[in-house]
């Protein structure tokens, strides 16, 4: 039996930070039964003055805070390290050289998953951060070698405005959902064949139930991606 102790860089927000603390315990639970829970050293920030600095173009700034705390978890013994957004993977690069254990890259994790449904032409949905620069639909693309679609500048706005002013804080309108849907549904008619849910407070609203699309919840990926780790599973 393994259980190495996962390290967790969240807050971004706490309301999809809490889901990740669930699923990686029930993911150990369900491997190793009984009592059995996981390892975690969890770093959640204030995300405030992060979210400043991201509308402000201040990576770098984000990048210092965020390096910052990693370096903290694995001082406190974490043997991997996952940042609990996707946005703030805009500067994993710089965490990364911040330390020395691994970084489960949240798009890694969801794009082997794709590979493995057979799935090339995928849309995303996220913030509009993760869908308009590179660092995210890049990745997946040049190293994945898969087509990645996004919405509309309209809805692109519809999508970023609800993650910061209604999921990041806890809020789940029933409109709010039916936007989301349209959108989903209107990238499935432009020939994506999955939807990525590339935002991690997205899964709180949207459930796959709610729709025939096929859709990858990047939260329950990386979750089970960490779960794999610690149990030394094809890591
Ligand atoms: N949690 C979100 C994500 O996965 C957005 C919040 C953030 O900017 O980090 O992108």
């Amino acid at each position: 039996m393994n259980n190495r102790i996962i390290g967790l860089l969240g807050g971004m927000s706490w309301e999809s930070t809490a889901t990740y603390y669930r699923l990686i315990n029930e993911g150990i639970r369900d491997a190793l039964g009984k009592l059995h829970s996981a390892h975690i050293v969890l770093y959640s920030v204030d995300f405030a003055p992060i979210e400043r600095l991201q509308h402000a173009g201040d990576w770098d700034g984000t990048a210092a805070i965020l390096g910052e705390a990693a370096r903290s978890i694995e001082q406190a013994g974490a043997r991997c390290l996952l940042i609990c957004t996707n946005t703030m993977h805009r500067v994993a690069p710089q965490i990364e050289a911040a330390i020395t254990i691994p970084l489960l890259h949240i798009a890694d994790a969801t794009a082997v998953e794709l590979r493995r449904r057979g799935v090339s032409r995928v849309g995303l949905l996220g913030t509009r951060f993760t869908m308009e620069q590179d660092f995210y639909r890049g990745r997946l693309e040049q190293r994945f070698n898969l087509e990645v679609l996004t919405p509309p500048l309209p809805e692109r706005e519809i999508l970023h405005r609800v993650i910061y002013d209604e999921l990041c804080h806890g809020i789940l309108r029933q409109d709010s959902r039916e936007a989301f849907l349209r959108i989903i549904d209107g990238l499935k008619r432009t020939g994506a064949e999955a939807v990525i849910l590339g935002c991690t407070e997205i899964g709180l609203l949207v459930k796959p139930a709610d729709t025939g699309v096929m859709l990858l919840d990047t939260t329950e990926l990386h979750a089970r991606a960490a779960v794999d780790f610690a149990l030394d599973r094809g890591h």
